[in-house]
C-alpha cells in the first residue's frame, strides 16, 4: 500500500551507451525490465514502492536518442530530448506553437530539463488510487476506487471510461496528436511508425498500459510532418493552481483557414479520457463553416456529446465545452 516512501527496492541497473545493447537488454529480460528515461515518473513508483522492478535499463548514455533535427518533412526529435528542449527550439516555437506551448506548460522548469519527451509520453496516469497502490483494475485488481460511491474523482474521465476512468496526464500528448505526430519504436526486430493518435491507448484496448509501446520497445523519435507548419494554433491547460499542476483538462488545436472559413483542424482535449482525445465529430462540423457564434455553439454542443460525468467532475462538462470553443475563436484570432 505504499506506506515506506523514499526507500526504493532493489534492481539490477544495465546502462547501455548504444540502442542496441539497450534493445538487446530488453528481450533479454521482457517484462522483468524497466526502461529509464529521466526518472521523473520512475523514481515516483519505485521510491513509493507501488510498483517494483528487478531490472533497469537506462536511456541516459544514449547519445543518438538526444537532439531536434529540422528537415525538408518536418521535425524529428529525439526520444530522450529534453522537455526544456522541446518547449525553447526556436524552429518548434516559431513553427509548431501548440507544441512549444504544451511543453512549456509542463510543471517546472526542473522537471522540464530532467524530464524527456519519451518518458512525459509514456508516463502513467496520476489517479491518486492508483498511485498510491491500491489494488484496482489498473493495477491487476477488481475493482475502480475511483468510481466507488463517494470516491474522490474530480480529476477523472468523462469520455471512453471502461472499467478504469483515469486520464492521460501528458500535456505534450495533446499537442502531439493535434499534430498528427508520427511515434517512432524500434525493437531489436526493427523500427515501426505509430500514429501519435494510435500511440495513446483507453482502457478498454489494455488497462494495464496507457500507450501502444510492449516490454521490449523504445520510443526513439517524434516526427512532427510539415502539415501544420506556422497555422494558426492554441493551446490552453487548465489547472487548480497557476504553479506546477496536472491539467484538469487541456485543449490543443491547429486550424487551417482560408477567406475566413475553415478548410480542416485538428481539435484535441486532454484530461478527460485516458487518451488525448481527439474531438472529430467537431472538426467534420466547422469544416467549410466561417468562424461565427453560430459555428462555436455547434462545435462546444458537439465536443460533450456523449459525456458521462462521475460524482464530482461534471464541471469538465463546461469546461470542454468552453476550451473548444476558445480553441477555435482563439486560434483563428
Ligand atoms: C512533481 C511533478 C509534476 C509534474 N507535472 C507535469 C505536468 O504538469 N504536465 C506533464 O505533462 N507532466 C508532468 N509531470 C510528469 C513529467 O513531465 C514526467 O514525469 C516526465 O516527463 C517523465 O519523463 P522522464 O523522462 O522523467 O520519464 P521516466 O520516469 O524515466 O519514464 C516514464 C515512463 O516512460 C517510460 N519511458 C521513458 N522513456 C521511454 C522511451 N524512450 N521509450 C519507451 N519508454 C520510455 C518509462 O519506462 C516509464 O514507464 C510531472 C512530474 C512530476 C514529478
Ligand atoms: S481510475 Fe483506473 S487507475 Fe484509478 S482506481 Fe480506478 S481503475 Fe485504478
Amino acid at each position: 500500500m505504499g506506506e515506506i516512501r523514499d526507500m526504493m527496492g532493489t534492481f539490477e541497473l544495465y546502462q547501455p551507451m548504444e540502442l542496441d545493447g539497450a534493445l538487446d537488454l530488453l528481450r533479454r529480460h521482457g517484462s522483468d525490465a524497466w526502461v529509464l528515461g529521466g526518472g521523473l515518473d520512475t523514481f515516483g513508483w519505485l521510491k513509493d514502492r507501488a510498483k517494483s522492478t528487478p531490472v533497469v535499463v537506462d536511456l541516459g548514455g544514449i547519445a543518438e536518442l538526444r537532439g531536434i533535427q529540422v528537415n525538408e518533412d518536418g521535425v524529428r526529435i529525439g526520444g530522450l530530448t529534453s522537455v526544456w528542449d522541446v518547449a525553447t527550439h526556436p524552429d518548434i516555437a516559431t513553427r509548431f506553437p501548440v507544441l512549444a506551448r504544451s511543453a512549456e506548460s509542463v510543471a517546472t522548469p526542473q522537471i522540464r530539463t530532467q524530464g524527456t519527451i519519451g518518458g512525459n509520453v509514456a508516463q502513467d496516469t496520476r489517479c491518486w488510487y492508483y498511485r498510491s497502490g491500491w489494488p484496482c483494475y489498473r493495477a491487476g485488481g477488481n475493482t475502480c476506487y475511483a468510481n466507488a460511491p463517494g470516491a474522490l474523482n474530480r480529476e477523472h474521465a468523462l469520455f471512453e471510461s471502461s472499467r478504469c476512468v483515469a486520464v492521460t496526464p501528458s500535456d505534450v500528448a495533446t499537442a502531439l496528436v493535434a499534430l498528427d505526430a508520427e511515434m517512432e519504436i524500434r525493437t531489436v526486430g526493427g523500427t515501426k511508425s505509430v500514429r501519435a493518435r494510435d500511440f495513446f491507448i483507453g482502457p478498454a484496448i489494455d488497462i494495464r498500459r496507457m500507450t501502444a509501446l510492449g516490454s521490449d520497445e523504445i520510443l526513439t523519435a517524434i516526427t512532427i510532418p510539415n502539415t501544420w507548419a506556422s497555422k494558426p494554433a492554441y493551446y490552453e491547460k487548465v489547472q487548480d493552481r497557476k504553479s506546477w499542476d496536472f491539467a484538469l483538462a487541456n485543449v490543443a488545436s491547429v486550424l487551417d483557414v482560408q477567406g475566413g472559413v475553415i478548410q480542416d483542424a485538428r481539435i484535441v482535449v486532454g484530461g478527460v479520457a485516458a487518451r488525448p482525445l481527439r474531438m472529430e465529430r467537431v472538426e467534420s462540423a466547422i469544416r467549410g463553416r466561417a468562424i461565427n457564434e453560430a459555428t462555436l455553439e455547434e462545435a462546444g454542443r458537439l465536443a460533450v456529446q456523449g459525456a458521462r460525468p462521475l460524482q464530482y467532475n461534471a464541471y469538465k462538462i463546461a469546461l470542454t465545452r468552453n476550451l473548444v470553443k476558445r480553441a477555435i475563436r482563439e486560434a483563428s484570432a
